[in-house]
């Protein structure tokens, strides 16, 4: 079995591993990236890539964002349609005055063309190693180096970051944790063909069935003319009712009142596949000795909306900026990588907490009624949801329950 020598060993090639490679990739250092799968390849996800994405974007070295813009298939997105239990909808745009020209907010961007758009950027770098088809199956720390073995080869490295999502064999490995199955929760995915109804502009949906809350069913106009629709629902729900998820999806589109009209002549392309997600909910140390856990691996979703692409990129971001001085001093003990979690607890803690009690909230179909009933007579709360994803004040607004109590009297 060959043995690769790298200063940096990265598994998993996602947003996270890329995010994280192509930061580093500048200052030289060997970086050998371990994937399973063999690009371009498919991830179960919704496709909606947030301002959130956007923004790690333009940060990344090189002309990335530009070529994005200009060479990715993709439908740009310029705001949200909630609907609520009771089958009131209002639509929200990301900005209320966007500048001419001014690129979109927010992009519906199929997951197989946005990874491999991030995956051929490090094949500008020829101190970046990528090994497709290659499954991480084990991971250890010796002294002075991480290890980690695949079916075909051994890789060493000065340190190790967990970037293999979810069901992260290198946080199984090297880190002693088991998350409760309420820090999951579990979205199911199709592309569909001819379904009518969508938003002139774009406006992805979601649609909040009683019977997936706090989850909710979502329809993304995506390229091709196809949508992209499905559900997240947490898995403790869908335990406690032992519910198969294909049929829900299936019973949904054939039989909901807001969505079966929707989908009368509407074609199911490929399968609908689902996946887990791990949330923000759950906390925990994502650094040890000579490793980090990044993005899904390091359970970063937003409990809330389940999204996850821009969360994933900016810990590959974060661990980018605490390496280069673990590097420098060679360095890679659990307490020099604590930096990393501090970091994240920094950009993330206040957000999942706001975002939990948003999760909690969302559970009782009467309140999500009142917000929209209300936000459809009152332009200043319409304002207030328009602008909740872009300031954290309005979301911590939000979650107060003298803000409810206050809106039965507006
Ligand atoms: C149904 C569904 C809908 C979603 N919708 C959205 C959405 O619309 N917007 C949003 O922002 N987020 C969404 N998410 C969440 C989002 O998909 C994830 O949070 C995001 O992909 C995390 O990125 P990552 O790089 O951490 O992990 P991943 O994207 O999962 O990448 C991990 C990589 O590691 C590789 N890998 C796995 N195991 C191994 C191994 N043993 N060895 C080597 N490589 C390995 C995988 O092949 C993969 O390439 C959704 C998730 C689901 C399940």
């Amino acid at each position: 079995m060959a043995l690769f020598d790298f200063d940096m060993l990265i598994a998993g090639a996602g947003p996270a591993g890329c995010t994280l490679a192509l930061h580093l990739a500048p200052t030289g250092l060997q970086i050998g990236i371990i994937e399973k799968d063999i690009f371009p390849r498919q991830k179960i996800c919704g496709d909606a890539l947030s301002g959130k994405v956007l923004s790690v974007m333009k940060r990344l070295p090189g002309d990335v964002f530009h070529d994005f813009e200009n060479t990715v298939a993709k439908i740009p997105s310029s705001g949200i349609r909630f609907t609520a239990p009771n089958h009131k909808s209002i639509d929200v745009p990301f900005l209320r005055s966007p500048a001419p020209g001014q690129s979109a907010p927010g992009y519906v961007c199929r997951r197989s063309d946005f990874d491999q758009f991030l995956f051929d950027r490090l094949k500008a770098y020829p101190n970046v190693s990528v090994f497709e088809g290659d499954a991480v199956v084990s991971a250890m720390v010796q002294p002075g180096f991480a290890m980690v073995k695949t079916g075909k080869h051994e890789f060493r490295g000065k340190v190790i970051a967990a970037a293999d999502g979810v069901h992260s064999i290198v946080r199984k490995s090297l880190h002693n944790t088991h998350p409760d199955k309420k820090h999951y929760c579990v979205g199911i995915r199709g592309y569909y063909e001819n379904v009518t109804g969508t938003h002139p502009e774009n406006y992805i949906e979601l649609i909040f069935l009683k019977e997936l809350l706090p989850g909710y069913f979502w329809i993304f106009p995506s390229t091709g003319g196809l949508v992209n629709a499905g559900f997240g629902v947490l898995r403790s729900r869908i335990s406690e009712k032992k519910v198969n998820l294909v049929h829900m999806l299936d019973n949904i589109i054939a039989s909901h009142p807001l969505i079966a009209p929707r989908f009368k002549n509407a074609n199911l392309t490929g399968k609908a596949e689902a996946h887990s997600l791990p949330l923000g909910t759950f906390q925990m140390a994502r650094t040890g000795n000579r490793f980090l856990l990044l993005g899904d691996a390091g359970f970063l979703v937003d409990p809330f909306s389940g999204e996850g692409i821009g969360n994933a990129m900016a810990s590959g971001e974060i661990a980018a900026q605490i390496l280069r001085e673990n590097f420098s001093s060679n360095v890679f003990s659990a307490e020099s990588l604590a930096t990393y979690d501090a970091r994240i607890r920094k950009r993330f803690s206040q957000e999942f907490r706001t975002m939990t009690v948003m999760q909690y909230l969302a559970s009782y179909p009467r309140l999500i009624n009142l917000v929209i009933n209300k936000s459809l007579k009152n332009k200043e709360l319409g304002d207030m949801l328009s602008a909740m994803y872009t300031n954290p004040d309005i979301m911590t607004k939000l979650t107060r329950p003298g803000f409810y109590a206050r809106l039965l009297f507006r």
